[in-house]
């Protein structure tokens, strides 16, 4: 099999951490996380201190790039990396997303490009872990754009392939307004709306064999077919490693809080519960009901239809008005 990246596309609480982990479990697959979050470790900005001063600062901090596994222990994030900084370095330029208002000068774009002339970091990211597919769950169309334009996937030396998980709008809107109330329904839905449109946009210009739309609501309500299904598309054998995605380990890059929480309902609580400590006490009251959520959940990968008992008539009405005629083709109504 050609070695390939599979990048996962999609609205904010569309279930791309469980996506990532489903498909991460297939010993096929690295599911290396949002990898757009690279360039957080690094303050790409300071041209002239790219390294030094962010990797100071990481350290100072305490951060680690593998959100499961102790510094210096990560099978596969430590083979990419160390012992040297050359090679974070190296993977944060080739990664970063630059143009107009980006994290770097004009001048670094030269910079970028010649380095990726010489250095695909997806490539780089394979050869390290000996995995044949990478799941990139950045999700951003402006990451995905970018990485596209990379000679290791323009050159067709590796495969790739867009995955855009779905999910019914009032759900996004009503994750969206539970970890932002401030917001307020009419902006959460104008903001869901725009996103699709941009979303179907990007994908109405892609050839139809590079890209496949699911839902989340398919996905967790019939794993195992949309699943096998989805490996179809991907190239990859349908594995039952991935029905049991909490009995593999998971190397995703860290900082995100849905990936934490369902690192979590992995079972992995010593990892996960330590982030409550670094948050404001709105933010541990907001990780605290998440955790709740996923200990009365349990493992199993099960459909999440909180909206329908928090939004309000009002708010659905709200939705509707804005948003109804974008959610015909997402709605899910058991
Ligand atoms: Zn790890």
């Amino acid at each position: 099999m050609k070695r390939r990246v599979v990048f996962v596309i999609g609205t904010a609480h569309s279930g791309s951490t469980l996506l990532s982990l489903l498909l991460g479990s297939h010993p096929d697959c690295w599911g290396v996380g949002e990898l757009n979050q690279l360039q957080n470790y690094y303050h790409l900005g300071t041209p002239g201190a790219i390294a030094q001063a962010a990797i100071g600062r990481s350290r100072a901090r305490g951060l680690k790039i593998c959100v499961v596994c102790e510094k210096g222990t990560c099978p596969l994030w430590d083979a990419a990396i160390a012992p040297d900084t050359f090679s974070l370095d190296r993977l944060s330029l080739a990664l970063a997303e630059l143009g107009e208002g980006g994290y770097l000068a004009r001048g670094l774009q030269n910079l970028q490009n010649l380095l990726r002339q010489r250095f695909g970091a997806y490539t780089y990211l394979l050869d390290t872990s000996g995995k044949a597919a990478l799941i990139d769950s950045s999700k951003s169309l402006s990451w995905v754009r970018n990485q596209l334009s990379a000679p290791e996937f323009r050159s067709g030396r590796l495969d790739w392939y867009v995955v855009y998980l779905a999910r019914d709008g009032r759900a996004i809107v009503n994750s969206a307004l539970r970890k932002r109330p401030e917001l307020g329904i009419e902006r959460a839905s104008h903001r869901w709306q725009q996103q699709v449109a941009g979303l179907e946009k990007f994908l109405a210009e892609l050839p139809p064999e590079r890209y496949h739309q699911l839902s989340y609501e398919d996905l967790s309500t019939a794993t195992p077919e949309t699943l096998a299904d989805l490996c179809t598309h991907l190239g990859l054998d349908f594995n039952p490693a991935m029905l049991v995605y909490w009995q593999a380990d998971h190397h995703p890059i860290g900082g995100n809080i849905g990936a934490h929480s369902l690192i979590l309902k992995a079972g992995r609580r010593d990892v996960w519960k330590p982030g409550l400590g670094t948050q404001t006490s709105r933010g541990q009251e907001f990780l605290q009901r998440k955790w709740k959520f996923y200990e009365d959940t349990g493992f199993a990968v099960k459909v999440d239809l909180r909206w329908q008992d928090e939004l309000t008539a009002e708010e659905l009405a709200c939705f509707e008005a804005i948003a109804g005629a974008t959610n015909a083709a997402y709605r899910y109504d058991p």
